[in-house]
């Protein structure tokens, strides 16, 4: 007997300057990777914490420009503007110093989130995964290239919705880099090219809600906007 369905076909981000796309794998969040929103949090504030790994499923992804329609089962929907680090080489046991050759290039991304939810599952000690997981959860604008921006250590991250300012950092400020997180999540499981990776949001996460608009920018990165309805 056949299957009457076709196989999945994995979402994929535009690449700048290239008519070419990214397949996306596996995605990766990395939390409270900067120190300013790790404090607001109230959470990991134990001596020796460090930033935090959850996952994403690919088919949560959407591009620049799309809309994402306001998920089911939550009162609080939360974006979280950062940096995505897109993988191009396999990998495993990664050292730091030679981490980011498994890089292709940068993005911005909103880690969008069921905020109440997350609250609930960790309030019940339960894994968070319904907060992160639904459609839409990962939009990410185009992918710059290595080749044309080498590996950013500098720059302004921002978040607007609706024309005002929500959210402001700098990449600099993040506590794992690029290399440290790639080292770290290949010693858990094998990198492959596909696999991308948040890398974590400045202070100033606040809810949006249907009909915002959500810009979000790096400097000498890219960019990223979607809609809410
Ligand atoms: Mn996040």
């Amino acid at each position: 007997m056949s299957l009457d369905f076709l196989p999945w076909v994995p979402p994929s981000i535009a690449i700048r300057n290239s008519s070419d796309r990214f397949p996306v794998r596996r995605i990766y969040t990395i939390g409270r990777n900067y120190a300013d929103h790790a404090a607001e949090t109230g959470l990991g504030q134990k001596a020796g914490s460090v930033p935090g790994v959850s996952l994403k499923p690919a088919d949560s992804l959407i591009n620049d420009g799309d809309t994402l329609v306001y998920p089911p089962a939550t009162q609080q929907l939360d974006p979280e503007v950062e940096m995505v680090i897109a993988i191009d080489r396999a990998g495993e046991n990664i050292s730091e110093s030679s981490a980011l050759e498994h890089v292709f290039g940068y993005a911005v991304g909103f880690d969008m989130i069921r905020r109440d939810i997350m609250r609930e599952c960790i309030a019940n000690e339960h894994s968070w995964d319904l907060c992160k997981s639904f459609a839409g959860a990962s939009p990410v604008g185009s992918i710059t290239p290595v080749s044309e921006i080498g590996h950013p250590h500098r720059g302004a991250i921002t978040l607007s919705v609706n024309g005002d300012t929500r959210q402001v950092g700098d990449i600099s400020d993040l506590i794992w880099g690029a290399a440290e997180i790639l080292s770290r999540l290949s010693h858990y499981s094998a990198l492959h090219p596909g696999d991308i990776v948040f890398t974590g949001t400045p202070k100033g996460p606040r809810p949006v809600e249907k009909g915002d608009t959500l810009a979000g920018a790096i400097e000498g990165v890219g960019d990223l906007t979607i809609g809410i309805a």
